[in-house]
């Protein structure tokens, strides 16, 4: 039998399905994952209207979306970003909306925090049903709903790839099998990946279906499949614990304990199954909640418990370590001997979480109550259950920290943000502590052969061409990932020499903060072959995500250029386009400087650089020396660093709006500067103001800006705990 037989099966008819149609054509502006770049082309061709859209797939985070709309003839981006496992999405600060489509209906009704509310869609097709709170009944839904166990299987047979669409109620198949109780199907679906964990328009898993429907079976077979028993209806927050204890149903009550879900589970009003059998008065249910004896743990302290270990210590135990996702540790805290707190890092970040207690339980946050820290310790290493990961890892006590010890104020912070840029690497291959490297007195770029290199995708357009990723098998024989700079072949004769310049430039070149040459491939065609980093230029990272960015992760990188640029000092060049856009991002905690195309050195003997050809200057970024006699110094790319301040602390506005450069030339004369951005630090919109001193020489240097990011005492917090995590102790 094939889709087309088991279509003929008597099936009731459908309703609405005009309507439904409609309401597909009605959301179709999704586009798939598009870049940046393809999504304003696709809003220019559609006639940058005021208010038009479309949606995205996020290239960066997966799960999440993006929103590209027209604002003032200019396309703005929107990170739409996901929370938990279920379509529940939010822009900033606006509110988590059930289903992609509901968000998108929500502001085309009104902005809300919106530049423009959204109006006209650039048509696509239709959200995927993962993300949808509603979809359509399908032939799926039809044949679980009716019991139609044949046709089922046979459209499961033929490859039906549509297991999580949902009908008009938000419902899967998964969710209607579990309301039938139809046990055969739902190990059917099951057993081929369809999802167990979704919730449906009213919030509910099929879980929770399967124990207020008094379902034990059914119960047995969504937890054998990993239906998480731990999901909370969205309303009350109740899990299906809740469901069984308040409706007195004792089988479903026993399957989900014996099934080891947490016996003690919290709704949204800190209520308890215990409370619930309580308040209905169902006595079995209570006896058996109260004598409940939870199983002995697998888990023990020796694993993972650091009795007298701080903060700063478990940071730099996690960092030598490797910050692999999910390591972890419980320690006590250092200020309050009696708490316990779980450190836990997720994307190389470590996140701590403050273990509390309840008569004999212990908990975090919201959490279920647990009978002993190493039950707690289990339960979070089974599922994530509201941490951002699950814990794998445990770092047993007496494990050595290779990081290095923190002495001098400036030592460390050089070494933390050593670290964050570099140090993986060199803990992971040598175990050793790192050291800032030295300068490599080779001038002479490394002659890569075409035949070791492998190119992959486009992933920028730069002055001369694509710039694409790569594999490199290097001289150890390893296959590294690399960013391969081509250059067009109309453009070699012209190109050429600025394309060897900038290999002159960055061969000598060796900083965690400044992206790193790793040869040149004579081709043909001729490439430039350097370290990839992989989440590409910080000005797009800036407008993409800025919900994700706060002022510790800008004063970081700010801190990182400057460190960057201070070793570009000590090396005698000028970097002449010192912006956003030429700033790489590694990872979140690392940034790079690149582009080094316009770079030149200044010879000795002489301080500053004097062009002789005008090209296309970035003048917005130029210091009126440079702009008026074409004179570069590192005065001016001080002047340039504090307008890339400027760029991060406004999350990517462009510097003078629409001014021409000549309205920018008469502004700076008339002594006026950029406006200071919102919610600036104080000591930020100082460095900017110092950095645009109209004399170069009272401009301070990049070493100054450097070490005061180093030495000040505001700045201590950040580095010792690295990220923007709030400090919960
Ligand atoms: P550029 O020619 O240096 O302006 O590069 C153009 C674009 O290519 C940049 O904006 C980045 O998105 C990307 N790119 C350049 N170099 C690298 C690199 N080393 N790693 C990753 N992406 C890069």
């Amino acid at each position: 039998m094939d889709v087309e037989d088991t279509q003929a099966q008597p099936l009731p008819p459908l309703n609405k399905s005009a309507s439904r149609n409609s309401m597909d054509e009605c959301i179709s502006w999704f586009h798939g994952k598009i870049t940046r770049d393809a999504a304003e082309h696709i809003l220019d061709v559609g006639g940058s209207s005021e208010g038009l859209f479309l949606i995205r797939e996020s290239t960066s985070s997966p799960g999440d979306y993006v929103l590209s709309l027209i604002h003032n003839k200019s396309p703005i981006h929107y990170q739409i970003r996901r929370h938990g496992e279920d379509a529940f999405f939010s822009i900033d600060d606006g509110p988590i909306v059930h289903g992609l489509e509901m968000l998108i209906t929500y502001y085309q009704e009104n902005a809300q925090g919106l530049s423009t509310k959204l109006n006209e869609m650039c048509k696509g097709q239709p959200p995927p049903p993962d993300s949808r709170r509603h979809g359509r009944t399908n032939l799926l839904h039809r044949a679980t709903k009716e019991g139609e166990v044949t046709v089922v299987r046979e459209l499961l047979k033929s490859g039906y790839h549509n297991l999580d669409a949902k009908n008009q109620e938000g419902q899967t198949a998964v969710h209607l099998a579990s309301i039938m109780g139809f046990n055969d199907i739902l190990d059917l679906l099951l057993v081929v990946g369809a999802n167990p964990n979704i919730r449906d328009g009213s919030g509910l898993t099929p879980l929770h279906y399967a124990s207020k429907n008094n379902e034990p079976e059914t119960v047995a077979v969504l937890l054998r499949h990993k239906a998480n028993p731990q999901l909370r209806a969205t309303e009350s927050g109740w899990v299906p614990l809740h469901y069984a204890a308040f409706l007195g149903y004792t089988e479903v009550l026993n399957v989900l304990l014996e099934m080891k879900c947490p016996c003690h589970p919290r709704s949204n009003y800190n209520e308890t199954p215990l409370d619930l059998a309580k308040k209905n008065k169902h006595k079995e249910c209570i006896s058996i909640l109260e004598n409940y004896v939870a199983a002995p743990p697998t888990s023990s302290r020796s694993e993972w418990f650091h009795e007298d270990l701080d903060r700063e210590k478990a940071m730099s135990l996690f960092r030598s370590e490797g910050l692999k996702d999910g390591m972890f540790l419980v320690r006590r805290s250092s200020r309050r001997k009696d708490i316990y707190v779980l450190s836990v890092v997720h994307n190389s970040h470590p996140f701590n979480y403050e273990i509390q207690r309840k008569e004999t339980f212990y908990f975090i946050d919201d959490g279920p109550y647990l009978d002993s820290l190493d039950h707690l310790v289990e339960h979070y290493s089974n599922m994530a259950d509201g941490l951002p990961t699950n814990l794998v890892q445990p770092i047993p006590p007496g494990t050595e920290s290779l990081d290095i010890p923190s002495n001098s104020k400036d030592k460390d912070v050089e070494n933390l943000i050593y670290n964050n840029v570099a140090a993986n690497v060199v803990y992971r291959e040598k175990k050793t502590p790192p050291k800032v490297r030295k300068i490599d007195p080779i001038s002479r770029p490394n002659l890569i052969r075409r035949e070791s290199l492998k190119l992959g995708d486009s992933i920028g357009e730069g002055e001369f061409g694509s710039v694409l990723c790569g594999k490199w098998l290097n001289l150890d024989n390893i296959e590294v990932n690399v960013a391969i700079k081509t250059m067009r072949d109309e453009q070699v004769q012209r190109c050429r020499e600025e394309f060897i310049r900038e290999v002159e430039v960055m061969v000598g070149l060796d900083h965690p903060c400044v992206v790193k040459l790793l040869g040149v491939c004579l081709g043909p065609p001729l490439m430039m072959v350097q370290e990839l980093v992989p989440m590409g230029s910080l000005f797009d990272y800036l407008l993409d995500f800025q919900d994700e960015i706060n002022v510790h992760d800008l004063i970081l990188w700010s801190a990182q250029i400057a460190w960057g640029m201070t070793y570009l000092e000590s090396k005698r060049f000028v970097h002449r386009d010192l912006a956003a856009r030429n700033i790489l991002l590694s990872s979140k905690t690392e940034a790079k400087i690149s582009d080094f195309g316009l770079s030149r050195a200044i010879g000795t003997g002489s301080e500053y650089y004097k062009a002789s050809t005008g090209g296309r200057w970035p003048v917005k970024w130029y210091a009126p020396e440079s702009i008026n006699y074409g004179t570069f110094s590192h005065a001016s790319d001080v002047w340039s660093y504090g307008i890339t301040l400027w760029e991060l602390f406004t999350y990517g506005d462009p510097p003078y709006g629409d001014m021409t450069g000549m309205q920018v030339i008469q502004l700076l004369e008339c002594n006026q500067r950029l406006s200071i951005p919102e919610d600036c630090p104080e000591k930020i919109q100082k460095v900017m103001s110092q950095c645009w001193q109209y004399n170069p020489e009272n401009r301070p240097t990049f070493k100054q800006l450097y070490s005061s990011f180093c030495t000040d005492v505001d700045y201590k917090p950040l580095w010792n705990f690295f990220k923007c995590e709030e400090e919960i102790l």
